[in-house]
């Protein structure tokens, strides 16, 4: 079963898994582009679902996004 997110939840989890903050205030489903603010400031977009079981938890700069070849 999956479990529902409340945008109150998944900042907390931001703010306790990672260096980054949420900026959306707002959650709408998994597949939501959410905005985050990384710890150098860059702000940068990704689903909930990318960012937690993917743990692309930081932006593009911090962690490049893994060439797929
Ligand atoms: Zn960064």
């Amino acid at each position: 079963m999956q479990k529902r997110w409340t945008i109150g939840e998944i900042k907390k989890f931001v703010e306790t898994n990672s260096d980054s903050k949420l900026l959306t205030t707002e959650y709408q489903g998994f597949s939501q582009k959410l905005e985050f603010e990384c710890a150098c400031g860059n702000k940068f977009e990704k689903t909930f679902k990318k960012f937690k079981n993917n743990h692309q938890r930081k932006c593009d700069v911090c962690q490049p996004p893994k060439a797929s070849r």
